[in-house]
């Protein structure tokens, strides 16, 4: 069978073995947590707690501000130790708000045991979404009330499920699919009706024939539910990329996927949505892959939000001798660490610790000419002349080379023969841009 995908991209290495068979292990509660008030798209919270503040697990604390934001809860029952600025995962720092635990799983939300969703408008459906502070757990971490909500000029006729996984190592999204299909296809189905969509189509890649088979079986049961195996490429997670292999339709530069009638989620959000409809129950924790040669043993862990990467890595037996660089998330996106310090935030769907061997320093040569980025390109870019402008401060030029359309996606960086760190370049250019538009 000929599979689906999209032109360009890249075929990296996969080194899913660390963590791909193992079943997802909760941990115990952390000492403490450290919550961002930004971890999410759109304008940071509000906190609505104060340093000595007594909190019980689950408890609103900080509100979002305006349309386009996402409220965050206490992870853990404790107390508020602080509200400061503490090292962010994406490597700024940030406002966080301190809790130290008191060891109690007490539990502030309701006791709702399996709420009869099918009775719910969709108002209510989308408000119990935006109550429980969902964000898109892939990693872009965009607030799903909002994506539930398109204006009422766009027509949404399918919605996509993203159960690609196409980063190296991570294989948290893979666990969730093989152990927790009932809870992601209850979480479709609510989607489904919140969006007045009949049909969704959840992309999964080849290489995870478990899920596959899973899901198939689990989604039988429901009208209008496909699971698509899709060709293993990357980046086939990437939003534009699933819907051209999905539906074939390109999503136009500037253009969002509600412009071609999509709507795309994770498997994991759609989880966060059934448990936040079903059993009234915020985003205060997700499932984590501890993962790469550098960990003692790699794992797949049900973690809380705001629990330190140290702590975590430590549940997996602690850092190898070897150890040389942390990320949070894949090889390819991820952000590198310079601390363990930093907190698990709702779009850390991996922490890679690589080893001296796997992450060596490259040195970096002269620019070949060679067009490798630019057949590499999945968003039809010419990375290197890109890059150069943003050498040469050209941000304007950088600009009308379409700087502003990079998803980041790390192919150009990883087909370049000269090591040139593209992706940072282009970073640099899209904040410069940012800047110049605002002055
Ligand atoms: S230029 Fe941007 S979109 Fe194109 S390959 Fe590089 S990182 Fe990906
Ligand atoms: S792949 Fe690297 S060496 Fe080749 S054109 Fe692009 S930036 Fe230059």
């Amino acid at each position: 069978m000929k599979l689906s995908t999209f032109k360009k991209g890249v075929h990296p290495r996969e080194y899913k073995q660390f963590a791909e068979n193992k079943n997802i292990e909760k941990m115990g509660l952390p000492k403490e947590v450290f919550v961002p008030l930004i971890q999410h798209i759109g304008t940071p919270c509000t906190p609505i707690v104060k340093k000595r503040d007594v909190v019980k697990a689950g408890q609103l604390i900080g509100e979002g501000k305006g349309f386009i934001s996402s409220k965050i809860h206490a992870p853990i029952s404790g107390v508020v130790k602080t509200i400061d600025n503490f090292a962010h995962p994406n490597g700024s720092s940030g406002q966080m708000i301190h809790i130290v635990g008191n060891g109690e799983a007490d539990w502030n939300a309701d006791p709702a045991e399996n709420v009869d969703w099918e009775k719910l408008s969709k108002e209510e459906l989308i408000k119990k979404v935006n109550d429980a502070g969902i964000v898109g757990m892939g990693g872009a971490a965009f607030p799903s009330h909002v994506k539930l909500q398109p204006p009422k000029d766009k027509k949404i006729d399918v919605f996509i499920i993203n159960g690609c996984e196409c980063e190296p190592y991570l294989t948290a999204d893979h666990r969730m699919m093989v152990e927790q299909a009932e809870e992601i296809i209850l979480g479709v189905r609510i989607i489904m009706k919140a969006l007045d969509v009949t049909k969704a189509l959840i992309g999964i890649e080849n290489n995870k024939p478990d899920a596959i088979e899973i899901m198939t079986k689990v989604s039988q049961s429901y009208n209008g539910i496909t699971i698509l195996p899709l060709k293993v490429k990357y980046p086939q997670g990437a939003e534009k990329m699933l819907i051209k292999a999905a539906v074939n339709r390109e999503v136009p530069t500037g253009a969002l996927p509600m412009d071609v009638g999509a709507v795309v989620n994770n498997v994991g959000t759609a989880i966060g949505v059934a448990e936040a409809v079903v059993k009234n129950k915020p985003l205060i924790e997700r499932v984590v892959t501890v993962t790469g040669d550098g960990v003692k043993e790699p794992k797949n862990v049900l973690a809380r939000i705001g629990t330190p990467f140290r702590e975590l890595i430590e549940f997996c037996g602690g850092l190898k001798e070897d150890a040389a660089k942390i990320l949070m998330g894949g090889p390819m996106m991820g952000v590198t660490q310079y601390t363990m310090d930093v907190p698990v935030i709702k779009a850390t769907s991996g922490i890679l610790c690589l080893s001296r061997k796997s992450a060596p320093v490259l040195e970096e040569y002269a620019c070949l000419q060679c067009g490798t980025c630019v057949n590499a390109c999945p968003m039809n870019l010419l990375p290197t002349r890109i890059s150069r402008a943003v050498d040469y401060s050209k941000f304007e030029m950088a600009e009308q080379l379409g700087a502003m359309n990079c998803i980041e996606c790390g192919c150009c960086v990883f087909a370049c023969p000269s090591n040139i760190p593209i992706v940072q370049k282009i970073r640099i250019g899209k904040l410069k841009i940012n800047e110049l538009k605002k002055s």
